[in-house]
């Protein structure tokens, strides 16, 4: 009996705590990501898409072990001021000089970190280095779908400060856990080079942040109209009960945003796709076939298990803020 509490009280803090976008979606996005691809990059993503799908989440597990993880997936942009944000120096080393490396990881570095994953993917192509080529363009999908969504790009980041707790895993997890599958589309199209990376996901850095008032403020509207017992539903899950939005509350909310998860996912991902073949762009278009029947050292996989197991280990608690 005992045992079972113990259990219940871990398990309801882990599905309470944020997996930024979920662990669904980032592995949904990555998935899709793969069939934007030429066909060049396609020889080698497609056999080992499964590595990137599952690895999508790698981050944020990381999350559970590494006190410097958490800034990676957020920046609460109106620290800087109002929107656009003009005080805030687009290139790392100004915002360095003008605010210093504190105030910057207190406040998170987003879109920043996503440029230099990308470096680290341009880097692998051009070593045609197998292992890093794929756990860099599994972790560069995950930053560059968080960029995407606007609550990591607002110091409400959970409605802390408004009273709507939970709206973040309401918005990147329960939203696309109940509708992706069944109401999305994710005929997409082809990854496209970008010119300036900097400039793109800052792009979508400030969509996010713009959007993120949207989100809040409907919420706070659908809110009035239901009681918390309609508002709330029970779901077993694994042998524990767990508390999340209803059903009924949850389709409200997407009709008032009128598509805006779907939109920002189908983003996400033209937006992963295309900044894989930007880095392979830019490391001279390697030849991939080489690499196709590679596989992961037995140094990688005891990597990929250690922190498998950290996060596992961590009893749910995450290092830094908490969602
Ligand atoms: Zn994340």
């Amino acid at each position: 009996m005992f045992k079972k509490f113990v259990l219940t009280t871990v398990l309801l803090a882990i599905v309470q705590t944020c997996f930024c976008w979920g662990f669904f979606a980032h592995r949904k996005i990555n998935h899709l990501a793969v069939f934007l691809l030429p066909p060049e990059m396609m020889v080698l993503y497609k056999p080992n898409q499964e590595f990137i799908t599952e690895r999508a989440t790698a981050p944020d597990q990381r999350r559970y072990a590494i006190a410097e993880e958490g800034p990676r997936h957020y920046i609460d942009i109106d620290h800087y001021g109002k929107y656009p944000f003009p005080e805030l120096p687009r290139k790392w080393s100004d915002a360095v000089a003008k605010f210093g490396m504190d105030t910057l990881m207190t406040y998170g570095i987003v879109p920043w970190h996503v440029q230099v994953v990308l470096g680290r993917l341009t880097k692998a192509f051009r070593e045609k280095d197998f292992s890093r080529i794929m756990v860099n363009s599994a972790e560069l999908g995950h930053y560059i779908a968080d960029a995407h969504v606007p609550l990591h790009a607002s110091s409400n980041h959970n409605g802390q400060l408004t009273d709507q707790k939970g709206i973040h895993a309401f918005w990147e997890s329960r939203i696309p856990e109940l509708s992706a599958d069944k109401n999305y589309d994710f005929f997409i199209g082809k990854a496209e080079y970008i010119k300036d990376p900097g400039a793109f996901i800052w792009d979508r850095v400030l969509e996010s942040a713009a959007e993120s008032d949207t989100v809040l403020a409907l919420e706070r509207e659908l809110n009035k109209k239901y009681s918390p017992d309609q508002k709330y539903s029970f779901e077993q899950r694994n042998d524990v009960i767990i508390r999340q939005y209803s059903t009924a509350y949850t389709k409200d909310y997407e009709k008032m945003m009128n598509g805006m998860v779907e939109r920002r996912m189908r983003q996400s991902i033209f937006a992963v796709a295309s900044f894989w073949y930007t880095a392979w762009v830019n490391a001279g278009q390697p030849d991939l076939k080489p690499l196709v029947n590679q596989k992961f050292s037995e140094k990688d996989i005891k990597e990929f298990e250690e922190l498998n197991q950290k996060w596992k280990n961590s009893n749910g608690k995450i290092i830094g803020r908490e969602e």
